[in-house]
């Protein structure tokens, strides 16, 4: 069998059960740390984020694909925390979030670092592999629209 690689290590593809593909725990948007007044309490936001990851275990759901891009405050010691804790099987997705006309001036960079990521991991969690986020605009998944 295949191995997916979670935050808190290789999972055999077939114990991931029922996923959500695309969650975001916990989305932190740029400058949020140099506010004075934004004050993140990782562990009440940890406490709170498990209490929703155990309720998702209680419908069935086994793992998580987190989407959030880098440049939105992906977090995987976060991750790695809530995974513990609930025992839910969460992916880190790589990739960023930016605005179509400054794709063309910053895409360079930008494959260098998902390459390096997808073949080592990042923030120290080894050779993790990350899932990729693409697409440039926001569909209804509703919407027979394609
Ligand atoms: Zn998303």
């Amino acid at each position: 069998m295949s191995k997916v690689n979670t935050v808190l290590g290789p999972v055999d593809s077939s114990a991931l059960g029922r996923t959500r593909m695309h969650e975001h725990l916990i989305i932190k948007y740029p400058g949020t740390d140099q506010d004075p007044l934004v004050e993140f309490d990782k562990e009440g936001t940890a406490k709170a984020v498990t209490e929703q990851l155990l309720a998702l275990k209680a419908k069935g759901v086994s793992t998580v694909v987190d989407a959030t891009p880098i440049t939105l405050g992906r977090y995987v010691e976060f991750m790695a925390t809530v995974a513990e804790a609930s025992g839910m099987n969460i992916i880190a997705a790589t990739g960023f979030y930016t605005r179509r006309q400054d794709k063309q001036a910053r895409l360079r960079p930008e494959v260098d670092i998902l390459q390096r990521e997808a073949t080592h991991g990042d923030q120290g969690f080894g050779d993790m592999w990350h899932a990729g986020k693409g697409g440039d605009k926001y569909r209804d998944p509703t919407s027979s629209d394609t």
